[in-house]
């Protein structure tokens, strides 16, 4: 029923393992030049139970930005065997180091959380995402081969070449990131493929941050079932949280992260089940230990247990980045907010993009939507009903009237890895 018995492991259990572990982590940690300085003073007997983790300091982006590149590091660098880096979507990237056991334990993870959402040894999967640096590639693949399925590592884009080595190999899972599925799903319309006489059954998406509207669209227009899958290089890279088959928020992996949500203004906890932003530490991790990260993602703990038999917690999909809220008009925006929007309308097709400029003294935000060709009509009057609708909703969502264009399917380019949604135009105008 689970691909390790820890993934049901009675809570008190599952806490007194993470305060072993924790004390662990935090000596070893102190090998590391920037723990050693930043825990000089910290005992890590003081830790009695996980609560006790408030005693300790956050670590931020900029702090693994001012130690780059080895100043997380336990142990000589002799010992480590791989490096990835974050995808740099917000700034400078950052540099992670693994020893082999550190990819063991990944991969592990990675297996638990393909196995949670139904994936077997029998299964053939085909990764579709982006190789590289991008923990998205070998993370998954890792895993994949660590729970014994054929692993085919496609990369991301050639939409035909995926298409071909779906059909000869009988693929039934895939790994994609959630806006190249929907192009994806568009392209095998397309070529004249229908998604039912396709072996595929399930798809892990993630990644980057994207609604349940976008998940449910991916369901219909690929006739598959798709699991929300988070992680971020900092901890690894992808199987800190997964969706189990109830698809119903994601657990996280509390034998090998503590896990935290913080009010970001104050660092004080959220009331339980409201948003605030994810603070991780790793438990299992030997080369390159990280305490109390401030993830910048926001989401909120899913309150009760998961019908699954899992007693690790589970976190709601995540709203968006701290960073990524626009500012307009005093108004505070967050992209999902516009994509949820969107999606529910029926004209909308795969893509859009939100482009803020400055005018004058005010801020103006245009958003491009894709439509779908069969609403792309000659007829002035019906796009012009459609993009005042567009507007309209749009409107009751974020309290402003954006600017709508309507665009032809295709026409917004789409990027192999994680999408752009937002082009910020205010600070060069
Ligand atoms: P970068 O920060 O450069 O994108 P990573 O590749 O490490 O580098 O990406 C990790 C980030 O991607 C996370 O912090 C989060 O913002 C986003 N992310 C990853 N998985 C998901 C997911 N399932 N839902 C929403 N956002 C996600
Ligand atoms: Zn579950």
């Amino acid at each position: 029923m689970y691909f390790n018995p820890v993934e049901a492991m009675e809570r008190s259990a599952l806490e007194e393992l993470q305060v072993d572990r924790l004390k662990d982590t935090l000596e070893n940690a102190k090998n590391a030049p920037f723990y050693g300085t930043r825990l000089a003073g910290f005992n890590p007997a003081d830790i009695q139970t996980v609560a006790d983790i408030t005693k300790l300091p956050f670590t931020t982006k900029d702090d693994l930005r001012s130690q780059y590149p080895y100043g997380l590091l336990t142990r000589p660098l002799d010992e480590f065997v791989r490096l990835h880096a974050s995808s740099g979507t917000t700034g400078t990237p950052t540099a992670i180091f693994y020893t082999q056991k550190d990819l063991d334990s990944w991969a592990d993870l990675m297996a638990r959380c393909m196995y949670a959402c139904g994936c077997r040894k029998s299964d053939v999967l085909q990764n579709m995402s982006g190789y590289g640096l991008f923990t998205g590639g070998l993370g998954i693949h890792y895993g994949s081969e660590r729970l014994g399925m054929l692993t085919i590592p496609a990369g991301a884009g050639n939409t035909k070449r995926q298409i071909k080595l779906i059909r000869d190999f009988n693929v039934s899972i895939l790994h994609i990131i959630p806006s190249f599925a929907l192009y994806f799903a568009q392209k095998v319309q397309e070529e004249g493929f229908d998604p039912k006489d396709m072996p595929w059954r399930i798809a892990l998406i993630g990644a980057e941050p994207h609604t349940e509207e976008v998940r449910q669209k991916i369901e219909t227009m690929l006739n598959i079932k798709a699991y929300n899958s988070y992680g971020l290089s900092e901890m690894n890279g992808p199987g800190v949280a997964f969706e189990c088959i109830h698809q119903n928020g994601m657990h996280v992996w509390e034998d090998a992260y503590i896990v935290e949500i913080i009010n970001p203004e104050t660092g004080d906890y959220v009331p339980e089940g409201e948003i605030g932003e994810l603070v991780l530490t790793n438990l299992t991790r030997e080369g390159m230990p990280i305490i109390r990260y401030r993830t910048r993602d926001l989401t909120r703990f899913i309150p009760g247990q998961c019908a699954c038999g899992r007693t690790h917690r589970r976190i709601d999909r995540i709203t968006g980045r701290a960073d990524d809220m626009m500012i307009l008009k005093g108004v505070n925006i967050y992209p999902m907010q516009i994509e949820q929007c969107l999606m529910t309308i029926p004209e909308v097709g795969q893509n859009y993009l939100i482009e803020l400029v400055r005018e004058g003294v005010s801020d103006q935000m245009t958003v491009k939507v894709e439509i779908k060709e069969e609403y792309f009509v000659e007829d002035m009057r019906i796009l012009q009903g459609l993009q005042k609708k567009i507007a309209k909703n749009l409107c009751n969502e974020i309290l402003l009237t954006p600017r709508v264009e309507l665009c032809q399917h295709g026409s917004i380019p789409k990027t192999e890895g994680k999408a752009v949604r937002v082009i910020d135009r205010r600070d060069k105008d």
